[in-house]
């Protein structure tokens, strides 16, 4: 009898503690306990033999699942650590890294692949002839157990050396053919001096080293990666590939699978369970070369990793906004170094943290000035809007540009960073605004779905006849959406046709590709959109580029809205001008004076990101300090900010020692009322991130403990990335 300790998915950070049987179940497999009066699911976190307690009155496991650990060592001591890290329950945790089949208790079918026996010298062999780990000896003990197991002893166990003689394997299922034994080298493009300087660099270090590769769009940067898997695909290694939801189009794919004769599996959102579990599978055994996926692709098990690509590292999808809060470039870095591998992060504007780590010395940069081929850099215009009548948020100098390059058979892209049709509905007569009464937010008009909308809590409503307040008729739509957009297209551009990219036609499957194909054929001249166009896309026929609205993003309370609206502005004017053909830009603003606009236009990001960094540094904002925010929310607006309060207090008498510990709150959130809840939040900033942690620990059971944390739903943001 042992001591065995369980990670279960519950929202507890502690383990729980199950005698079992021998053979011991290995850590990192799955076991059925019992737990109140449910049996569940749970992850073997470690063993404890020498304690003398009674076990009797602990319960014993019910059944082993798995004969191997689920995960990779280095994935499973990035488990571990994140859990500490973001001070999230372990079992929670680990149950969110595997595929959904797996948490549901699915038995995997690698497990089944091998059946193995035991020899007849293997029977009498003892443990300490076999000069193995302890991982090997388990092995054996299993096989002299129950002479038939269904496993597959893998290399690191028995079948090497001495494996002859102690086992045979009979395999029930044909193994995959390999990718290894067929891959070849393929016809590529010839590089430019900096494209090759950065594949020569990256290829010369095969351990840990984490790469910032900086090029503007269309620079030539999947181009290095390509170049860089190819050496590590020929070296029998595997590669993963992270990329933003938006970005992991068709296009992306086929640029990977058509180069190389190996496999390449994508995971993202639209897979079913199965296909998931699927391509989980293939990477875990290696029949997988390339696997291309979002964030949570990074918790794919590996049977021998040799690369990690992070394109558009800056982008905030790589952050999870809910749950277990990861970062999941931060965490791939980690990854990276547990199996001391080379990490690629590119951007075309790096985000703030990753300059900063360059400045640290502990990433390295790489940058690629020239757009590849032919393509040139386009021109940069501010089009001021004071005092000029405007048609759709139009103004006529714009009105005229995109005649002039519709004329020469080019075509317009129109960035408005808005969907729906207006973003509000207003009675003319009282000044009325229908308003979502769960969010404390103005409801957006769609014409077409023939509904009010809340983009915050995404209730919907069908459009009033009447004012709510006077019972007028006379209810108008009021500012500027892509829906609308589109009709003024029409009006304005007559037989031009168009097409129109936001998040409302491209919800089904296969939308975005069929919105897209137009733009690519030249079927479409006018293309309309949202953010949604700023990544991954290549157009070489825009040749210009016109952001009609983002004065908003000038003014925010947040202090990263600046680095976002750069980094969007960089993304949405490198589409203009690919291609060989000379590109403009033309941003539409009240304040052509704002200095962000002047930095931006007339120095470029670098020079952005360098000042913008002095200011952090000057008042201690991140990356020059750690923050953690708690957030708590309510009904009724009473037990969030007291709970939080409460905190605060205990906080500060905990924290006599350190005057560089500082809070702020609690406050109501940026959005301070969503789907019917009053959200709040209090943060604590110090210029040392492992002081901070270290405290937050401490103080944390403490938190658990009060009474309101029951009365709230509250969470824990570690380097929060939005209010
Ligand atoms: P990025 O990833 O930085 O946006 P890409 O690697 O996609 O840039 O390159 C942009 C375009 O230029 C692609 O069509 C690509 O095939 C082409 N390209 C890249 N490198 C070269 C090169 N060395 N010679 C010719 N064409 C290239
Ligand atoms: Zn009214
Ligand atoms: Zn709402």
């Amino acid at each position: 009898m042992a001591i065995v300790q369980v990670a279960l998915p519950l929202p507890l950070r502690r383990v729980f503690d199950y005698q079992s049987n021998l053979p011991l179940p290995i850590k990192g497999c799955r076991v059925l306990v019992p737990f109140g009066k449910r049996t569940i699911l749970g992850i073997v976190l470690s063993h404890n033999q020498n304690i003398k307690l009674n076990c009797k009155q602990l319960k014993t496991i019910e059944q082993v699942i798995d004969q191997e650990s689920l995960f990779s060592d280095s994935l499973w001591s990035l488990l571990l650590w994140a859990s500490q890290y973001y001070h999230h329950p372990i079992g929670k945790v680990l149950f969110h890294a595997l595929p959904v089949l797996l948490r549901q208790g699915k038995v995997t079918t690698f497990n089944l692949r091998c059946k193995s026996e035991i020899t007849q010298q293997g029977k009498t062999f003892s443990l300490n002839q076999l000069k193995k780990g302890p991982k090997q000896q388990h092995a054996l003990v299993l096989l002299q157990q129950q002479p038939l197991y269904h496993h597959q002893i893998t290399k690191h166990e028995l079948n090497k050396n001495k494996s002859q003689t102690v086992i045979k394997l009979f395999p029930i299922q044909q193994k995959i053919e390999s990718w290894h034994s067929t891959f070849h080298l393929c016809k590529k493009p010839k590089l430019n001096l900096e494209q090759s300087t950065a594949v020569g660099a990256i290829s010369s270090k095969t351990t840990f080293m984490p790469w910032l590769l900086v090029g503007i769009t269309g620079s030539g940067k999947t181009e290095v990666y390509l170049n860089v898997i190819e050496n590590i695909l020929s070296q029998g290694k595997q590669v993963l590939v992270l990329v933003p939801e938006i970005s992991l189009t068709p296009q992306t794919i086929k640029r990977f699978s058509e180069r190389f004769n190996a496999p390449v599996h994508l995971l993202h959102s639209a897979l079913n369970n199965s296909e998931r579990l699927a391509v989980w599978l293939r990477a875990q055994n290696g029949d997988s070369a390339i696997v291309i996926g979002t964030r949570s692709a990074l918790f794919t098990s590996f049977a021998n990793l040799g690369l990690i690509i992070i394109d558009e590292e800056h982008d905030n999808s790589y952050k999870q906004q809910d749950g277990w809060r990861y970062h999941a470039r931060d965490l791939a870095v980690f990854l990276a170094k547990k199996e001391n591998i080379p990490i690629i992060m590119g951007t075309a504007t790096p985000s703030l943290e990753s300059i900063y780590n360059i400045e640290q010395g502990k990433y390295h940069r790489l940058d690629i000035t020239q757009r590849a081929g032919k393509a040139k850099l386009a021109s940069q215009h501010l089009l001021d809007l004071k005092g000029q009548p405007l048609k759709y948020g139009m103004s006529n100098p714009l009105i005229q540009r995109i005649k002039d390059h519709l004329a020469t058979n080019n075509q317009v892209m129109l960035f408005l960073n808005r969907r729906g049709y207006s973003p509000t509905l207003i009675c003319h007569d009282c000044g009325w605004i229908a308003g979502c009464s769960r969010c404390d937010h103005y409801y957006t008009l769609h014409h077409y779905q023939r509904q009010l909308s809340c983009h915050h809590c995404n209730s919907q409503l069908p459009i009033p006849i009447q004012c709510a307040y006077c019972g007028s008729t006379h209810l108008v739509p009021v500012g500027l959406g892509t829906e609308q957009l589109e009709e003024a297209i029409n009006q304005l551009f007559p037989n031009i046709p168009f097409t129109r990219i936001d998040r409302d036609t491209t919800r089904r499957k296969g939308a975005l590709e069929k919105q897209l194909a137009p733009v690519y054929t030249g079927g479409a001249r006018i293309l309309i959109g949202t953010q949604m166009l700023a990544k991954g896309h290549h157009f070489p026929d825009i040749t210009l580029v016109a952001l009609l609205n983002v004065d908003g993003a000038l003014f925010s309370s947040d202090y990263r809205a600046t680095e976002r609206f750069a980094q969007l502005y960089i993304q949405v004017s490198g589409r203009a001008g690919r291609a060989g053909k000379h590109g403009e830009v033309i941003l539409q603003t009240y304040h052509p004076e704002h200095p962000l606009l002047s930095t931006l236009l007339k120095k470029g990001y670098n020079v952005f990101a360098t000042e913008t960094l002095a200011e952090r540094r000057d008042v201690f904002l991140p990356p020059y300090s750690s923050h953690i925010m708690i957030r708590s929310e309510d009904h009724k607006n009473e037990s969030a900010p007291i709970f939080l309060n409460k905190l605060r207090q205990y906080i500060e008498q905990h924290n006599m020692r350190d005057s560089q510990l500082w809070l702020m709150g609690p406050i109501p959130a940026i959005k301070a009322k969503l789907a019917g809840r009053f959200r709040w939040q209090l943060l604590l900033q110090h210029p040392s991130r492992s002081y901070l942690q270290q405290f937050f620990a401490h103080i944390l059971p403490e938190i658990m403990a009060y009474p309101e944390s029951r009365k709230v739903k509250w969470n824990i943001d570690v380097d929060p990335t939005e209010n």
